[in-house]
């Protein structure tokens, strides 16, 4: 495996994977790897001759108040998880690197950013496009994976690839779990035993939404309201939003009548945590949680 820091030396182990007719399969990530993010590197190995992973914690996607200070980082670890999961070149570059003197552009997507984190979070999802923009023009890539976990980040990915007519496909990759459905996640390492104990009632509210549509609710008002009552039994957790919306376009619903997202974000301690699925108003359960 290649381990890369600089942009130039990038494109130049790129560009001669590319003269011996290989293909590229693009993994962007924050660092600190769980299962979720080798899962993602082994479908870019599935899909592709040549897998690219990056380690970028993005400054321009944390906000003044947020954790970039504090976000975890083992290159070490990581280094060793993702040669073993078949990548072949790491690029690890410099926030000099990314944005050096002067850096003044920015990719802003409208509408599906206003809602769910784009409202508490201003400016993460400027700072999530224009990082997968440039980290795209950099690797050009056949195929980029993302992970639905960040469902939100998802879409807004597919929508600037779409009208800024960037030539990759995008792949979304189901949500990988702990084994009692906790989501997979970087920040869950700043959770205390009772605060990962008490972080169950994300997926547990979703598979509660998702029963209770099977079983004929229709109303997402009062599906809210039940699901709502179940957090609210819990002090550790602080919910930000849980809203019901279409996976596309992201606008809440009032009724259930098609495939929805039920959309979380709650507050445990010092970690905030986010957690989907996608229900099906007819028996089909697409994603199987615990
Ligand atoms: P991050 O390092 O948190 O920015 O995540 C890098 C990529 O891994 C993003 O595409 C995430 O959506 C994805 N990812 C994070 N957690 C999970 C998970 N539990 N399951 C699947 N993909 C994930």
């Amino acid at each position: 495996m290649l381990e890369i820091s600089t942009i130039s030396e990038l494109q130049k182990a790129i560009r001669a994977e590319k003269a011996k007719g290989r293909s590229i399969g693009f993994v962007p990530t924050m660092g600190y790897f769980h299962e979720g993010h080798l899962t993602l590197m082994r479908e870019a190995a599935r899909r592709s001759d040549v897998v690219v992973v990056s380690i970028f914690v993005n400054p321009i996607q944390f906000g003044p108040h947020e954790d970039l200070d504090k976000y975890p980082r083992d290159i070490d670890r990581d280094r060793n998880m993702a040669r073993e999961s078949g990548v072949a070149i790491l690029f690890t570059p410099t926030a000099e690197e990314m944005y050096p003197e002067g850096y003044g552009s920015y990719v802003e997507v409208v509408d599906i950013t206003g809602v769910l984190c784009g409202k508490s979070r201003p400016g993460h999802f400027t700072g999530v496009a224009t990082v997968v923009t440039k980290l795209l023009n950099i690797v050009q890539p056949d195929r980029a994976l993302f992970g639905e976990k960040d469902w939100q980040q998802l879409a807004v990915i597919k929508k600037l690839v779409a009208d800024l007519n960037i030539n990759v496909e995008i792949i979304g990759v189901p949500t990988v779990r702990e084994e009692d459905g906790l989501a997979m996640s970087s920040r869950n390492i700043y959770l205390t035993p009772q605060e990962r104990e008490a972080a169950l009632v994300l997926s547990q509210s979703l598979k509660l939404a998702q029963d209770l549509v099977h079983g004929g609710e229709t109303s997402v008002e009062r599906m809210l309201t039940v699901v709502k009552e179940a957090i609210f039994g819990q002090d550790i957790i602080e919910l930000e939003y849980l809203e019901i919306c279409d996976p596309g376009s992201l606008k809440p619903l009032v009724k259930i009548e098609s495939e929805v997202l039920i959309a979380i974000a709650a507050r445990a301690g010092k970690a905030r945590l986010i957690d989907n699925a996608l229900i099906q108003p007819e028996l089909e359960i697409k994603d199987d949680l615990l």
